[in-house]
């Protein structure tokens, strides 16, 4: 019999558990799901019929608030995934340090075959609907981007809430994900695949844990397969690119592409836009069936698509040395045994693609601040780093290289200032889950991160006592 997807989280969350002596009840707690609100809402098609679309929003832990978590827009969305994104979403803001509680929802439609008028409606009501019963509030439960949804969806989200949510002041804050120029904040687009790239950056960084794998140190040369080339995907390859990592495969739901000398991604890109499909790229291998791509040849796969590609099926077949996480519970718990005892590393989802709350979280801070991060700061530092020059000059009798100058003339924007909390937040929460995984001879670091969530999430319970 096939587990649900919520039954695998807690499964990981039950073996981290033998290493804890938080006390049973807590644990109970934690794992428990908190709140679940299922609805059914009509929705006009532009031909002016109606129909009746699904819809949830699982709210795992009230452990803190607001919580946080993606919207997903796909046939597949069931209380059961949403319950479990959202313990997903409860551990991950817990390894990195977010203080959030978890939370994820979605309705049942398929986005590729909707009219954008229709999604607009959909989403629109979808909100109306979390409104009324107080499941979205900048201090209650804050959405984000997840499969089928982006920065257009959020922007409906947001104007929604702004005409018919309490909050009038801080209505920007009900979700971020946002466009830029509507108060998002620059760096969030590419953050999930970029923190998951910067994840693997840290862990090829060791060389007691990479020789044994068979690999050097390092991620430039590294051979990748990034599976599923949506937003995450995407911003995970060119992130390994501009690393100089080469990307040997890609895929999408109607195919995947291989060659063992480099991909060119944005041209690949390009080809898909103007064919419809990978099909034809040249001096590529072509799969028409885009699991198969799991299988080929490489030393990293990024599986950065759904839940449940990697199961008992396919990973005694797997080739590559490690896994990274960049989806949502790629790896079931039977694939996840049989890999840790073929001696694959992998970098769990709730520490790999972290890198989309935490700067997430940075945009709800813009937005409850009301302030951009630079705005406050850049031009005063523009003129500290201007005085430091002349100080320089002044003291060692001739002025600094043009070169160097040119390096204190910058002051850092929004980008830099998010770009280098993401790259430190990520290396301290990896710190936080190497240490344990190597001096408690745990498992693997998702034993590790679980640990590190469950030691996290209960200390707040222990600080904060149980109302009443
Ligand atoms: P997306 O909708 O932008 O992209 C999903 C991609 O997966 C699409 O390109 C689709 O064609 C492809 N796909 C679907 N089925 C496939 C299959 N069988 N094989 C290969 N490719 C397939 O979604 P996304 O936002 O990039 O999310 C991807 C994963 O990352 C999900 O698990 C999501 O929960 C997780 N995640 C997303 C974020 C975020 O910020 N968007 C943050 C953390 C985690």
């Amino acid at each position: 019999m096939t587990s649900s997807f919520f039954d695998d989280v807690n499964c990981y969350f039950d073996a981290a558990c033998q290493h804890t002596d938080v006390p049973d009840g807590i644990l109970d707690q934690i794992r428990a799901c908190n709140a679940v609100y299922r609805m059914r809402f009509p929705v006009r098609r532009d031909d002016g019929k109606v129909v009746v679309i699904r819809g949830f929003r699982a709210e795992h832990s009230h452990h803190r608030l607001p919580t946080k978590g993606g919207v997903r827009y796909s046939l597949d969305v069931s209380q059961n995934e949403v319950m479990a994104l959202a313990a997903l979403m409860t551990y991950k803001c817990a390894v990195v340090d977010v203080p959030f509680g978890g939370a994820k929802g979605g309705i049942c439609i398929d986005p590729r075959t909707e009219s954008v008028s229709f999604l607009e409606r959909a989403t629109r009501r979808y909100t109306s609907e979390l409104i009324r019963k107080r499941f979205i509030g900048p201090d209650v439960d804050v959405p984000a981007p997840d499969v089928g949804t982006g920065e257009r969806e959020m922007g409906w989200i947001a104007d929604t809430y702004k005409a018919q949510g309490p909050d009038t002041l801080n209505w920007l804050a009900c979700v971020t994900g946002k466009a830029v120029s509507m108060h998002g904040v620059e760096g969030r687009r590419e953050a999930t695949g970029l923190g998951a790239i910067l994840a693997l950056d840290l862990f090829l960084s060791t060389r007691e844990d990479v020789n044994p794998l068979g690999l050097e140190t390092g991620l430039a040369g590294k051979r990748l397969i990034i599976s599923g080339l949506g937003k995450v995907g995407l911003h995970a390859a060119r992130a390994a690119i501009e690393r100089d990592a080469i990307v040997v495969g890609v895929s999408v739901s109607d195919g995947a592409l291989y060659d063992e000398g480099g991909l060119d991604v944005e041209s690949v890109l390009r080809h898909r836009a103007d064919a419809g499909s990978f099909r034809g790229f040249p001096g590529t291998q072509f799969f028409a069936a885009p699991d198969a791509i799991l299988e080929q040849p490489c030393d990293v796969l990024v599986p950065a698509a759904l839940e449940h590609q990697i199961t008992a099926n396919n990973a005694p077949r797997l080739k590559a040395k490690i896994i990274v996480e960049a989806a949502n519970g790629p790896v079931d718990p039977e694939a996840n045994s049989i890999l840790r005892n073929a001696g694959v590393a992998i970098l769990p989802d709730i520490y790999a693609n972290a890198g989309g709350v935490v700067v997430s979280y940075f945009e709800w801070i813009k937005n409850l601040s009301h302030v951009s991060f630079e705005r406050m700061t850049r031009r005063y530092q523009q003129i500290a780093h201007e005085r430091l020059l002349g100080v320089i000059a002044r003291l060692t009798g001739k002025p600094l290289p043009p070169e160097d100058a040119a390096v204190l003339h910058q002051a850092p924007n929004e980008i830099d200032f998010v770009r280098t909390a993401l790259d430190n937040t990520m290396t301290l929460s990896f710190e936080k889950i190497r240490e344990p995984w190597k001096q408690r001879a745990l498992p693997d670091l998702r034993t590790s991160a679980y640990l590190a969530a469950i030691e996290s999430v209960a200390n707040s319970y222990a600080l904060d006592g149980i109302f009443p």
